[in-house]
């Protein structure tokens, strides 16, 4: 008896197995496909600098337009590019899309300072061999300022390829695009880290600033991060803003730059444009 139902919980996780199997080869197939199809849109979501409330720059957010299932969240797919490869092309076009985009906003809203892009880059990407050059490539092509584009890394991925991390980044650095920490603080951080890599600015992660004013120990983790990440000479930008509450505290505790849904939700190319146009003048 033990057996036979030792045997059937063995059949159940054999069949949830192969289901799982089959939904991830399917995604996989329905990806491939989508790359070649166009079926994927890249939105913007503004960054304000808090001092001025002005429009700073966006950030990319890749969004896919499924012909069955509708919109699917970045959460869901961005995992099996990156295992299946399907980052590498992806990410280019993100990328390429991305600087095209602000190439054409700085030139139409000539601001002080010029509008920047910051583009999400995963661990496949990183470690590419020609990734550098591959971005080098692009904003020569584009004809964009190096400086406007601002790459977003987690720290995860840094630690994860630390030595080939370093050297990429310099070079990168080396053609003056910044750097950024990415859900800063919810990573495992040896935080020797931030003197080893030369990084522009920490973007403290949403869980932080969503306690911001509710409890305590998030205001103070918040104030740490704003004033280590200030005190080695780097920008701090806060994520997920969503109330007045936390953008005061966020004003009180001097943070730079904040993003989130009480400025604005990531937006399509002509409605960003339209709160480019909306905004006053500089
Ligand atoms: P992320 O880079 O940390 O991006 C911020 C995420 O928070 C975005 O989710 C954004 O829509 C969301 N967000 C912004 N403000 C708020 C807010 O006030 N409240 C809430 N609840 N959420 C807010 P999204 O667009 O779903 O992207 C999720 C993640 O997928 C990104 O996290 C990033 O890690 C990844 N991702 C998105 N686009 C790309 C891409 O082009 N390449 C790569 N490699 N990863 C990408
Ligand atoms: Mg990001
Ligand atoms: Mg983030
Ligand atoms: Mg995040």
């Amino acid at each position: 008896r033990a057996k036979a139902q030792g045997r059937g919980r063995h059949e159940v996780f054999d069949a949830t197995m192969h289901a799982s199997t089959i939904a991830l080869l399917q995604l996989e197939n329905d990806l491939r496909r989508a790359v070649q199809r166009q079926e994927f849109q890249v939105y913007y979501q503004p960054i304000i600098a808090l001092d001025t409330g002005r429009i700073a720059g966006f950030e990319a957010l890749v969004r896919w337009h499924h012909p069955e299932r509708g919109f699917v969240s970045p959460s869901e797919f961005i995992t099996t590019t990156e295992e299946t490869g399907l980052i590498i092309p992806l990410g280019a076009w993100v990328l390429r899309q991305a600087c095209l985009q602000l190439q054409q906003w700085q030139t139409e809203f000539a601001t002080y300072p010029p509008l920047t892009m910051s583009v999400n880059i995963s661990s496949t990407q990183l470690s590419h061999p020609d990734f550098s050059e591959q971005v080098s490539q692009i904003l020569q092509e584009v004809a964009l300022e190096p400086g406007s584009l601002k790459l977003e890394i987690t720290e995860s991925v840094l630690m994860e390829n630390a030595d080939a991390a370093a050297s990429l980044l310099e070079q990168l650095r080396a053609q003056t695009i910044h750097l950024c920490i990415d859900d800063f603080g919810t990573g495992y951080s040896s935080l020797s880290y931030l003197q080893r890599f030369p990084i522009n600015m920490l973007k403290v992660d949403k869980s932080f600033v969503t306690n911001l004013g509710v409890d305590e120990e998030s205001s103070e983790i918040v104030r740490a991060i704003i004033s280590l990440g200030n005190n080695l000479g780097m920008y701090v930008t806060a994520e997920g803003v969503e109330t007045e509450e936390q953008l005061v505290q966020l004003w009180a505790l001097h943070c730079d730059y904040g993003q989130g849904y009480l400025f604005s939700k990531p937006l399509k190319s002509e409605d960003a444009r339209a709160l480019l146009e909306a905004s006053p003048q500089w």
